[in-house]
């Protein structure tokens, strides 16, 4: 059974407006293993970003339990959440978030200099020739176009050797075909690498190129689906299970995984 990365509990974010409780997390169970590609679809509003933002240790949950790498990220102070992020999750945002006066490379370095971790040129190449990035490694950010500012600002999340990737929707900006190849490099790092995978999408065909589709609808999983069945990297053709296509209507796989 492969590494659980992150397992959550009943987990509930809800703000307040006014008098207004905003539920915008409301009692979500889920947990993602190594290697595993897991999608978050759901209309507008239904508490994606909130979902990976606690996730990701970036915001935390009004209830609820969360391990990250095993271990409880509940009450813990925000310097003492910095060091569960590091090492084990790689955060991609949408806007790319790129320094506009640092060539690539030193984008995907910087991580390391906050660290104050030595940057070892050797590995940055590396991980640009993953990304598909090799030939630009000296541009400026508004030279590339925004699938390539895409690779760079996953190229930056992976130079910390992450357990899992965290991306809120990373085709937003994106034409489809741009799309497809960002969700085709997360499919070789899932499977190369052994990378989790955890991204939020609006478009379904995208979500369901995921092992495991999870619709959110008012802070509250509606669906969780495995588009390609029980394993999709050792499906075969004869596999069960709808292959080409977002299945409609497939029955309920909460657990599934984690038996
Ligand atoms: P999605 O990413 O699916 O569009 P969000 O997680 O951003 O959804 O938002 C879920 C709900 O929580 C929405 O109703 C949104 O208005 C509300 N919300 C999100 N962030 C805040 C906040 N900081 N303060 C108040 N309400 C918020
Ligand atoms: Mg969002």
């Amino acid at each position: 059974m492969p590494n659980i990365i992150i397992e959550a509990h009943g987990l509930k974010r809800h703000y307040h407006r006014g008098s207004e409780t905003v539920k915008a997390l409301d009692g979500v169970d889920v947990s993602i293993h190594s290697g595993e590609i897991v999608s978050v679809l759901g209309p507008s509003g239904s508490g994606k970003t909130t979902l990976i933002n606690l996730l990701s240790c970036l915001d935390a949950p009004t209830e609820g339990t969360l391990l990250v790498a095993g271990k409880s990220v509940a009450g813990l102070a925000e310097d003492e959440l910095v060091e569960v992020r590091r090492g084990v999750l790689g955060f991609v945002f949408q806007q790319f978030a790129l320094l506009p006066t640092l060539t690539v490379a030193e984008n995907v370095e910087l991580p390391l200099m906050f660290l104050d971790r030595r940057t070892d040129s050797q590995k940055t190449a590396e991980i640009l020739q993953t990304v598909g990035l090799s030939d630009r490694a000296n541009h400026l950010p508004r030279e590339l176009s925004g699938g390539q500012m895409q690779r760079v600002a996953i190229a930056r999340a992976l130079i910390t050797d992450p357990k899992i990737l965290v991306a809120d929707e990373p085709t937003g900006n994106l034409d489809t075909a741009t799309g497809q190849s960002i969700i085709e490099l997360f499919k070789r790092l899932a499977a190369e690498q052994g990378l989790a995978i955890l991204l939020t999408t609006h478009n379904p065909a995208f979500g369901y190129e995921a092992d495991r589709a999870i619709t959110l609808q008012d802070g509250k999983i509606v669906r969780e689906e495995m588009p390609h069945g029980e394993r999709a990297s050792s499906h075969s053709q004869d596999s069960p299970g709808p292959l080409d296509g977002p299945p409609h209507g497939s029955p309920l796989f909460e657990g599934a995984l984690t038996q």
